[in-house]
């Protein structure tokens, strides 16, 4: 077990409530009352101090963080160990930090140590935004980034969807200008999925969604805007300054170690996964992590640089695994390269963003070569 004199890990922190359910939201969350509140919150406070790992990073994400509060937050940041320097994020909606009537305390955010801001914008229309099922208008993002600037917080990181219900590539446009001209350093853009069970998935007939081609250029159409707005592509889904990479995101695609508190959170400490279940009631019971098995796999390096910039490397994989890809590996690589999806230099394979967006074929068809 890694204790506070080895290497540093990331902190993941899920606090699972939410005001209300957006209409294509499957993450674990619901209203709470009072009570399961103020337990939960003694309970992840418990958790983390007991745990014996030092942070380099730390995630508060949800659900919606911002919900129990600015001072809630700061406490059950105290609680963990973090090093100088460490990267700390937290989720925060634009409903509870942005509303006029209603200030939200950053600075008690900052006191505590936050640097990073995760905001979920989604669009920048407002019409668009009320069809997702979100509360807060634009209104309210642009002065929730406002007071987090002012509070001495510049590293904010926005999520936008795409392929949501009658966007279009003039509304787009208008998102992914709110997008730069917000002062975001960071930006997290998601094709939208029908899960199952949502309340989107149950009533589809009653949204105008894009097509899958019509989301796959608006996809093309994001990564155009923000590259030739400064940001780099670094990862499928999340564009960044230079410099503003999201270095607690970075450890789950480069297979590094993390702790998850709460249900649905996940961990890899030391080569395994684990995973709470989800329920609130069993974490607060103390059923223990499940065993999910063996991570930063050889296969798993596969599958998650590729999701990177930087690409997959042979010889990386070699040294990971004992086994040089073959010839027919590196041959379907070359072929990736012909048909304009990635560039291959005899051991980097590295997906653009046509290839980014057919990367699970990709991915499959090499895997079967290995
Ligand atoms: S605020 Fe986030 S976590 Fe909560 S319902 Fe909406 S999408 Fe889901």
């Amino acid at each position: 077990m890694m204790t506070a004199d080895k290497k540093p890990l990331g902190l993941y922190v899920h606090i699972p409530f939410c005001a209300g359910k957006c209409i294509y939201c499957d993450f674990y969350s619901f209203r709470p009352g009072e009570e399961s509140k103020e337990k939960y919150i003694e309970k992840i406070c418990g958790d983390i101090k007991k745990s014996p790992y030092v942070f380099d990073t730390v995630y508060i994400g949800g659900g919606t963080p911002s919900y129990i509060g600015a001072s809630a937050l700061a406490g059950i940041i105290d609680c963990a160990r973090v090093t100088p320097g460490a990267e700390i994020t937290v989720e925060c909606n634009p409903s509870d930090t942005g509303r006029k009537d209603t200030p939200f305390d950053f600075a008690a955010l900052r006191s505590a140590g936050v640097n990073r801001i995760s905001m979920g914008l989604q669009s920048a229309v407002d019409s668009e935004r009320k069809a997702l099922g979100r509360r807060a208008g634009r209104d309210e993002v642009l002065r929730a980034i406002e007071r987090a600037h002012s509070a001495g917080i510049d590293n904010i990181s926005l999520d936008l969807m795409l392929g949501i219900p009658s966007q279009t590539p003039e509304t787009l446009r208008e998102s992914l200008e709110f997008c730069v001209s917000s002062g975001a350093k960071h930006i997290s853009a998601y094709i939208l999925k029908i899960e199952e069970g949502t309340f989107l998935s149950e009533h589809t007939e009653r949204y105008d969604i894009p097509g899958d081609d019509d989301a796959a250029d608006m996809y093309l159409q994001t990564s155009d805007y923000l590259t030739g707005a400064g940001f780099v592509h670094y990862e499928i889904s999340n564009f960044a300054l230079p410099g503003y990479e999201s270095r607690h995101n970075l450890k789950y695609w480069q297979g590094k170690d993390y702790l998850g508190i709460g249900p649905a959170a996940h961990s890899m400490i030391d080569g395994k996964r684990f995973y709470y279940e989800r329920s609130i009631e069993k974490y607060l019971d103390g059923c223990p992590a499940v065993y999910e098995g063996e991570g930063n796999t050889a296969e798993e390096y596969l599958m998650l640089s590729l999701r990177l910039s930087p690409g997959f490397s042979l010889a990386e994989y070699e040294k990971k695994s004992g086994i040089k890809p073959g010839g027919k590996f590196t041959e379907k690589c070359r072929e990736f390269a012909r048909a304009g999806l990635a560039e291959f230099d005899g051991d980097t394979l590295r997906l653009n963003p046509r290839g980014f967006l057919v990367s699970n074929s990709i991915i499959s068809s090499l895997m079967n070569l290995l």
